[in-house]
């Protein structure tokens, strides 16, 4: 199973990968949007990383409600209120478990996707973040349901249950990252982009680009 601490480096990996990459996700803000998706989240994630180092996380709930409230109380932009829902969506999920399976896990992320969704009102195809987590979830579930796992498991090997995790994050970053590249010729119809109506077509979505980096932090904390 994937525990806490696994789940914590999460959080810190993408803080850092979205450090390394503000530069190139403002980029992506300045040509469909107003140049600060970068800064925006920069700022909420490294205010996350500041909460984690306050004190160690007594559980996924706490892990995921403090991560949630820095992001909607240090990010302006759209972004923040909603990555912010993801993770307090996600925390709600876990509750007060302390390590989680990949199924677990699975149904935590739908239910963030979930609040992404109420939140936010885009549907898919709609040039947001929301069509990055989509197919992102999508691959998990099918890396959730290949048989070859299900015999592992049963043999209950000590690795088994963290190789499917395994299995499932990478699927899911390697389909995040196709995704974000599929938001390029979409016509945004949601959030600032909208503004822009055809002539966002050519561009990433740069809340596709940071969910993209989420995925693929995940898919490093778990490898
Ligand atoms: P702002 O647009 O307020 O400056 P950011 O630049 O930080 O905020 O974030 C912009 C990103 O937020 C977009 O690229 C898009 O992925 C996402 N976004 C905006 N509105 C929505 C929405 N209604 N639903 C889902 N995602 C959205
Ligand atoms: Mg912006
Ligand atoms: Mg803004």
């Amino acid at each position: 199973d994937v525990s806490l601490e696994v789940l914590g480096a999460w959080l810190r990996g993408f803080a850092a990968a979205v450090a390394a990459n503000r530069d190139q996700l403002t980029a992506l803000d300045s040509a469909i949007g107003d140049a600060d998706h970068g800064a925006n989240l920069d700022r909420g994630m490294a205010a996350v990383v500041t909460a984690l180092d306050a004190r160690p996380a007594a559980d996924a709930a706490d892990l995921f409600a403090r991560t949630g409230m820095a992001l909607v109380s240090n990010v302006g932009g759209a972004s923040g209120p909603l990555f912010g829902t993801f993770f307090l969506r996600i925390g709600a999920a876990l509750g007060a478990a302390t390590t989680v399976s990949a199924m677990e896990l699975g149904a935590a992320l739908h239910a963030g996707v979930s609040g992404v969704e109420v939140r936010g009102k885009a549907e898919l195809g709609d040039k947001t973040m929301l069509d990055v987590l989509v197919p992102a979830l999508d691959a998990w579930d099918a890396a959730l349901d290949v048989p070859d796992s299900a015999p592992q498991l049963r043999n209950g090997a000590p690795s088994a249950a963290s190789a499917l995790s395994r299995s499932c994050s990478a699927a899911a970053a390697r389909a995040a990252a196709a995704a974000r590249d599929a938001t390029a010729p979409l016509v945004a119809r949601k959030g600032r982009a909208s503004y822009l109506g055809e002539r966002s077509v050519g561009h990433i979505d740069p809340g596709a680009a940071s969910t993209a980096l989420l995925f693929a932090a995940l898919a490093d904390a778990l490898a």
